[in-house]
């Protein structure tokens, strides 16, 4: 299977499959002598719905006598003969996997109960479907809830996975992340390239073709899906994983020397966080700083809305552990695909439009003064940046600043220090503000380009619908004239420029990138740094411009896709490699 490749690197495991409640019943030939090991599973599939239906009852009692007798008769329909029964005589006569099996049962009971003129027994139809289903969901895969009880190395195979989804999952077991939904800059990949486990959004038909327990191989390169692997494609894998693995070694190397072009221009390559947590390990990648910290995970993750106090311990530590490097913390960013309890605005027709970002926190003043003082305390540690998100005017800076010059007078007030001169910019990520960039550089310090949101503006292309991914190309004109555009006014203003989308981390849009104007920072998944580190070690400043210009002469997206591509591959052929095999090779030239 197909889909969009959001976090590099290959996975092999066994499958964990979430969204059951979408399932579709597939049927698998199996060997004579599986057919005892499928009884099995469906023996113990059986025994554990026994065993959830007896606690489901145990705290239905608790709420009311009369509902749990009702669930008596559930307890009663698995001790069914015939429905047990009749499923494993299917398996053995059919040689087919269980869920089929138990599916057929299923079918010629609710044909039996469509010719009874009995209400009473018509009502027990519903009860053996709702039953049936629960088995099924016990053979098939797991619940969302289920995902704090992984306890052993899988891959997630799933429709989609919220962001909260995401911070449940025990990050020590899962070696890899594949969804049927989402596109290229959708959360899921972010966080997966944040651990460093390989991701595919986008995959088609994904959780109908897969069973819990298949061996599956998630070749976050390609962007391919394979579902029990022949020994051959298995051992080609396997040799790709390891390929991969020794080639982000090779690049480790570099980790402690500058990011400079041959001709001597210096680019400061910066993280981008979700979580405290993260900070720990950046140095691994030779980080040197913090781009961006996205502090609605830290929102999303708590089970109570966190105040001025928590969020300050919260920056404090990345800012002392960053050790007066840079930490550019964005205020929230609720809103679209990241939502959060008390505050979420879930009735919203179109919310990515809708009430985001910084017009969330204008709209709701405590929300963001708990934030700025947060950010405020945690300033007096370090190098501290504010960071606005989602800014449409030169107004809402004004606003925002304004709150700020509040917060600032609270804990002056209150005799709590902060830094007075600490940094602020604006994330330029709708067409607006990258229209009158020149209105916004006269409020800020910085700007810091969210190609995310931007691109998916520009383009109207939504970023998280896999269905119209194909058109979400970074690389359209339309982008490489606003990037330029806002390159040349920060240069007008002599203001700094950071690139904090996934396009900032992208090596083969690197020397592109350098070469359409000035940026001072570029803000990524830390794994990225190395590969985009090699690239600017690599090229002189010139080259890129020369590279720059070709490029706008193009209007065809896919033409300028193809154009940079395989000028990185001739540069870079380890890199960029056509066959993406990731042998050590060396450079012709
Ligand atoms: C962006 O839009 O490019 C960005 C960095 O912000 P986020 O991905 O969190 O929306
Ligand atoms: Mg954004």
């Amino acid at each position: 299977m197909k889909g969009i490749a959001v976090s590099k690197g290959v996975a092999i495991g066994k499958a964990y499959l979430l969204d059951s409640t979408k399932f579709c019943i597939v049927k698998h030939q199996i060997s004579e002598l599986e057919t005892e090991k499928e009884v099995e599973r469906f023996r113990q599939a059986i025994e554990k719905t026994k065993l959830q239906m007896t606690e489901i009852k145990k705290r239905a009692e608790k709420i009311a006598d009369k509902y749990a007798v009702i669930l008596d008769t559930y307890s009663l329909l698995l001790d069914d003969d015939i429905l047990v029964n009749e499923t494993i005589e299917k398996i053995k006569t059919h040689k087919t996997n269980a869920e089929w099996a138990l599916n057929e049962t299923l079918n010629n009971f609710l044909k039996l109960f469509d010719n009874i003129n009995d209400d009473y027994l018509k009502g027990k139809k519903d009860d053996l479907d709702l039953l049936v289903q629960t088995i099924l969901k016990n053979l098939i895969g797991h619940s969302q809830e289920s995902l704090s009880e992984i306890h052993e190395p899988v891959i997630i195979a799933t429709h989609s996975l919220s962001p909260s989804d995401t911070i449940m999952m025990p990050k020590n077991f899962v070696k890899g992340l594949v969804t049927e939904a989402g596109g290229k800059t959708s959360h899921v990949g972010i966080f997966a390239a944040a651990l460093g486990i390989p991701a595919i959004t986008g995959v088609k038909a994904l959780t109908s073709k897969t069973n819990s327990g298949d061996q599956i191989i998630v070749d976050g390169i390609d962007g391919e899906v394979i579902i029990n692997p022949s020994n051959e494609t298995m051992k080609q894998y396997v040799k790709k994983q390891e390929n991969y693995r020794k080639y982000e070694e090779r690049l480790l190397a570099n980790i402690h020397q500058l990011a400079e072009t041959l001709d001597g221009h210096q680019i400061k390559l910066l993280a981008n966080i979700e979580s405290n947590q993260e900070v720990k390990t950046l140095h691994k990648f030779g980080v040197e700083g913090v781009g961006l910290y996205r502090t609605e995970f830290l929102y999303m993750a708590a089970t109570t809305m966190p105040g001025e106090r928590e969020l300050y311990e919260d920056f404090k530590q990345v800012v002392q552990e960053m050790d007066n490097r840079p930490v550019v913390i964005r205020t929230l960013d609720i809103g679209m695909d990241k939502q959060f309890g008390d505050i979420r605005n879930d009735n919203e027709v179109n919310p990515a439009l809708g009430l985001r970002g910084i017009r969330l926190s204008l709209a709701k003043p405590q929300l963001m003064a708990d934030q700025l003082k947060g950010i405020l305390r945690a300033s007096f540690y370090g190098n501290v940046k504010i960071l606005y998100p989602m800014i449409s005017s030169a107004t809402e800076i004004i606003q925002a600043n304004t709150m700020l010059e509040e917060a600032k007078n609270h804990l002056r007030q209150e005799q709590i220090p902060f830094n007075e001169d600490i940094e602020v910019g604006a994330m330029i990520e709708t067409p607006a503000a990258a229209i009158c960039i020149d209105h916004i550089l006269k409020e800020v310090d910085f700007v810091s380009v969210g190609t995310n949101d931007l691109i998916q503006y520009l383009l109207a292309v939504d970023r998280v619908n896999e269905s119209v991914a194909h058109l979400y190309q970074p690389f359209h004109p339309s982008v490489l004239r606003t990037l330029k555009n806002i390159m040349q006014s920060a240069e007008n203003a002599d203001k700094k420029v950071s690139i904090c989308g996934e396009l900032g981390g992208d090596p083969m849009a690197t020397m592109l990138l350098l070469g359409l104007g000035k940026i001072d920072d570029l803000s990524m998944e830390p794994h990225a740094v190395p590969k985009v580190k090699k690239v600017i070690r690599t090229i002189r400043l010139e080259e890129a411009r020369q590279l720059a210009d070709d490029v706008l002469q193009m209007s065809c997206p896919n033409e300028i896709a193809s154009f940079i591509t395989n000028a990185m591959r001739v540069r870079f052929p380890e890199d960029f490699d056509r066959d993406l095999s990731f042998e050590e090779k060396s450079n012709p030239a």
